[in-house]
């Protein structure tokens, strides 16, 4: 997702979560900041986890400089000098000296207008804070200083804050030891990259013609993401799978609609080559039972975010658990994307979200080229794809229009 569909959807985002709450804005500014700080008091203890949340507060952060920036360039003066920032305004008689190549420099392909020029004010910075403009050719660079207008200061502030915030993370996860040790915040901090604020998936829903034992194998292409097909391929490979992977899979088939006498058959199945069913009962049915909160403690467990999977216990050899994008280097995921058919470009595009560990960007790039013009299409909700296992399988299914009512008619249509 970028452009206008991007903004479109973090303004979505940013009014659910913070505008939406009944709160003066006053209040709902306080929260924003608190939330903040306990989010990098929770997100500075690994170098993974910094990453994450430097990108995600960046992008926030831009964001909301660009509306700011857009809705008038006097806000964002007032913003600079509200937060100590200065750049050096070229004088007028500078500006036409430069004029020529000042011109000559385009941006997303279109030239300034003279008119645009004239009204434009720009700023002599040091060439080092401004790599990405240069990099992507969008000022005029001369004697190591890049001109930058006005309307281009957002990549400069944005990476003077990411440089910051960087900072201040790496000395917060030198204190964070400390903090990790009181009884009251230290567990809440450790756990709250594994929280998860999206749709419910822990109800094992059955409606009519939810997936079943049978039909499983039918939406495994078409509509499960790549870390549960790697798990149903692997299965189908191994006629086994370990402990994590049987969690990852049995979980997402319990959000599913699966239910737990249909997966107790589904697993027993996939089993068979090397366990009997009465061998499978013993040994295996139990933990399913307990995965739908039939046994033990009786507690209804959900099925795994991508948090949980891409930060939870990587797979050694023979397990088929973990995310794909996270987990598979370069070459090997650059193969399997190639066996499924993804063109050249969009596979291109997923392994730079991937190489810059960007997991779930990848993913949800993964999702746009096997369901293209998703975002217009009716009834198709997108929320959570890249974010939940469950939320791309539900999303795919109501692209192909086929609720899970379809499938099971998919299914006696062909018997
Ligand atoms: Fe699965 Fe999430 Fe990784 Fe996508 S990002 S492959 S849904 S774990």
């Amino acid at each position: 997702m970028k452009g206008d569909q991007y903004r479109i959807a973090l303004d979505t985002l940013i009014k659910t979560h913070l505008i939406g709450t009944k709160k003066s804005t006053k209040k709902r500014s306080d929260i924003d900041v608190s939330s903040h700080f306990i989010l990098r008091a929770a997100y500075c203890r690994t170098e993974e986890l910094r990453r994450w949340f430097l990108t995600q507060e960046c992008h926030l952060f831009r964001h909301r400089l660009e509306k700011v920036t857009r809705s008038s360039k006097r806000n964002l003066h007032e913003f600079l000098s509200q937060s100590g920032i200065h750049f050096h305004r070229i004088p007028e008689h500078e500006k036409q000296e430069l004029r020529e190549f000042l011109l000559s420099i385009s941006s997303d392909n279109k030239t300034m207008s003279p008119m645009e020029f004239s009204t434009t004010a720009y700023f002599k910075i040091p060439f080092l804070q401004a790599l990405d403009l240069i990099q992507s050719r969008q000022v005029y660079l001369r004697n190591g200083f890049a001109y930058v207008p006005t309307a281009r200061l957002v990549s400069i502030i944005t990476a003077r804050f990411r440089a910051h915030l960087s900072k201040s993370l790496t000395r917060a996860s030198n204190a964070f030891s400390h903090i990790a040790e009181s009884e009251r915040i230290g567990p809440l901090l450790k756990s709250m990259n594994q929280q998860y604020i999206g749709k419910d998936y822990s109800q094992n829903k059955q409606v009519e013609g939810s997936i079943t034992a049978d039909t499983v194998s039918d939406v495994v292409e078409r509509s499960m993401p790549l870390c549960m097909q790697q798990l149903h391929k692997g299965l189908g490979r191994d006629s086994k799978l370990k402990h994590f992977g049987r969690q990852q899979y049995g979980l997402f088939l319990k959000g599913a609609g699966l239910s737990m006498e249909e997966s107790i058959l589904f697993f027993s199945r996939m089993f068979s080559k090397l366990y009997t069913p009465e061998q499978f009962q013993k040994q295996y049915a139990y933990n399913i039972r307990h995965m739908y909160g039939k046994e033990g403690k009786r507690a209804n467990y959900s099925p795994h975010n991508c948090t949980k999977i891409i930060m939870g216990q990587a797979p050694q050899s023979g397990d088929h658990h973990g995310c794909p994008y996270r987990h598979y280097d370069d070459s090997s995921l650059e193969s399997l994307l190639g066996k499924l058919h993804i063109s050249s470009t969009d596979r291109d595009a997923i392994l730079t979200q991937k190489k810059l560990k960007n997991y779930q960007l990848a993913c949800a790039k993964h999702f746009e080229a096997v369901h293209p013009n998703a975002l217009g299409k009716q009834g198709v909700n997108l929320e959570g794809v890249g974010n939940h296992p469950n939320s791309w399988f539900s999303a795919s299914l109501s692209y192909h229009n086929r609720g899970q009512n379809d499938v099971k008619m998919e299914v006696k249509t062909e018997m």
